[in-house]
């Protein structure tokens, strides 16, 4: 039964160890390379958010550039102004006729805020809208003819605006002078505003200038710490701490760095909830079919035993737990059976306890069957495995020694009195010693043995001389060839 039960455990081992390794080849193999790869292709969505921002971005910027160009290619004030500076004009002519057409300009156009107009030597000749201060012009590098160009960001009464520079081109080539055009930014402001990803505590898109000033950032998020963090990153070089990803994203020849801020645990949680949700799921079938297992294990083992305590019921004696008279009979039929076709030697010993009823008369039937319970078990310590024990009935006993020869036989049969005679039995009121006597018919190999019934006569008579010379004693029989 004990057998049984440790192989169960082995088995039960052997089953949690193959799910778990079953587990974790699958994590390994299966389940990490998807996670990773459903991780990569979803950060691709990153530089997706990244490239339409930078384009609407830059479609802004290219709406102010040609409106700045616009403004310095209107001939007529551009004529006006060389005419001025060749002091054809006088000033008051000049800005009398100028400052209108630009009036006009800034009017079409809701996103320009001020316009200002140099001399080729820097000299404020005109300004409308709002424009800076006079000592407050930014330094400007002219752009070449035909063309615009971003000089920067400027605050103006308290509101950003984008400052661009077009040079004024002479219809001979030279250069009639430059404006300074003042865009407002609710436009850039608005494409910053616009969630990309989920929210725009997600990805928040911020565009710096490159001194690394951080120029524009999701109003919504102007006091929040993902802006604070970009900005000391940028300021200060040092890696923003874990938890954040950031992307970079110069805009060419534009003077201006698009950033995408991402918050990595709200960009990954929707997969790392399918994930999780995937894990789960496995997990739960995985133990399901894990504890199904177990208990279908566990009932085979209830059958199991269940069988062997019958088999045992029917072959075992109730008290001493040794086979029985009816077992001990089929065994010495099947080792005759295999005497007559293999002509394998075998011993049959038929053991009787000397005096048994004084130990009964004098110390109790219950002490007497203690006795027959020790006495059996000594005989199931001398006999090999292959020896069958039996209670043959009452205090007498019978063993089955297959493929034994004579010899072997007597020399068990004299360790096993022995061995009985110096057990002791202890009772309440000392020990009790009893001693066997013991008949043996042994069959040598290559003899043809005699029926079950004339084997177990020849050891009764074996055993009834050892009772009659004295007791605690063996005799044994050989067979002889007939
Ligand atoms: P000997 O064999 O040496 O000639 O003497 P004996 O006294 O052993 O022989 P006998 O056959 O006269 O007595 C056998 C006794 O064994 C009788 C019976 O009370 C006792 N006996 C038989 N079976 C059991 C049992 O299961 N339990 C107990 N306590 N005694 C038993
Ligand atoms: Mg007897
Ligand atoms: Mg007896």
């Amino acid at each position: 039964m004990r057998r049984l039960q440790n192989q169960l455990v082995l088995v039960y081992i052997v089953v949690v160890l193959g799910y778990l390794l079953l587990t974790l080849s699958f994590y390994l193999a299966s389940f990490r390379p998807l996670a990773e790869q459903l991780k990569y292709e979803h950060r691709n969505e990153i530089q997706f958010a990244m490239d339409s921002t930078a384009g609407l971005v830059e479609e802004i910027f290219d709406r102010h550039l040609a409106l700045a160009r616009q403004t310095a290619s209107r001939t007529a004030i551009r004529d006006m102004q060389a005419r001025f500076l060749a002091d054809e004009l006088s000033r008051a002519e000049f800005e009398d006729f100028s400052l209108d057409k630009l009036a006009d300009a800034l009017r079409a156009n809701d996103e320009m805020v001020g316009i200002q107009r140099h001399a080729p030597d820097g000299e404020v000749l005109l300004r409308v809208g709002r424009v800076p201060p006079r000592e407050n012009v930014p330094p400007c590098d002219v752009p070449a003819s035909g063309k615009s160009s971003i000089l920067g960001v400027m605050t103006l009464e308290h509101q950003v605006v984008l400052v661009f520079c077009s040079a004024i081109d002479a219809p001979d080539g030279g250069r009639v002078g430059f404006d300074l055009v003042f865009m407002d930014t609710a436009s850039l402001q608005q494409v910053l505003d616009r969630p990309q990803y989920h929210d725009l505590t997600t990805i928040a898109f911020g565009l710096a200038d490159q001194d690394q000033r951080l120029l524009f950032w999701p109003s919504s998020l102007a006091e929040t710490q993902g802006r604070n963090l970009l900005q000391h990153h940028l300021r200060s070089g040092e890696s923003l701490p874990s938890g954040y990803l950031l992307e970079t994203h110069p805009l060419e020849g534009r003077r201006f760095v698009l950033h995408a801020l991402v918050d990595e645990q709200r960009f990954f949680s929707s997969i790392n909830q399918q994930l999780g949700r995937l894990i789960v799921v496995l997990l739960f079938w995985g133990v399901v079919i894990l504890i199904a297992t177990l208990l279908g294990l566990r009932r085979l083992l209830d059958r199991a035993i269940e069988v062997r305590i019958l088999t045992q019921q029917v072959q075992r004696d109730g008290m001493t737990g040794l086979f029985n008279h009816d077992h001990l009979q089929q065994q010495l039929e099947r080792e005759i059976a295999r005497n007559h076709r293999y002509r394998t030697s075998f011993s049959l010993l038929l053991i009787d306890i000397d005096h048994f009823k004084r130990v009964n008369d004098e110390h109790g039937h219950q002490l007497g069957d203690q006795v027959l319970k020790e006495v059996a078990a000594g005989m199931e310590r001398v006999a090999r495995s292959a020896d069958l024990v039996a209670r043959y009935g009452g205090e007498e006993f019978a063993i089955i020694m297959p493929e034994s020869d004579p010899e072997g036989a007597l020399q068990m049969a004299e360790r096993l009195r022995s061995e009985i005679a110096s057990q002791d039995h202890w009772v309440g009121s000392g020990r009790v010693a009893v001693t066997i006597s013991i008949g043996v018919v042994s069959c040598p190999a290559g003899v043809s043995s005699p029926d079950c019934e004339e084997m177990t006569r020849l050891a009764d008579v074996a055993l009834y001389t050892s009772k009659r010379e004295g007791r605690n004693q063996v005799t044994q029989t050989v067979l002889k060839p007939e």
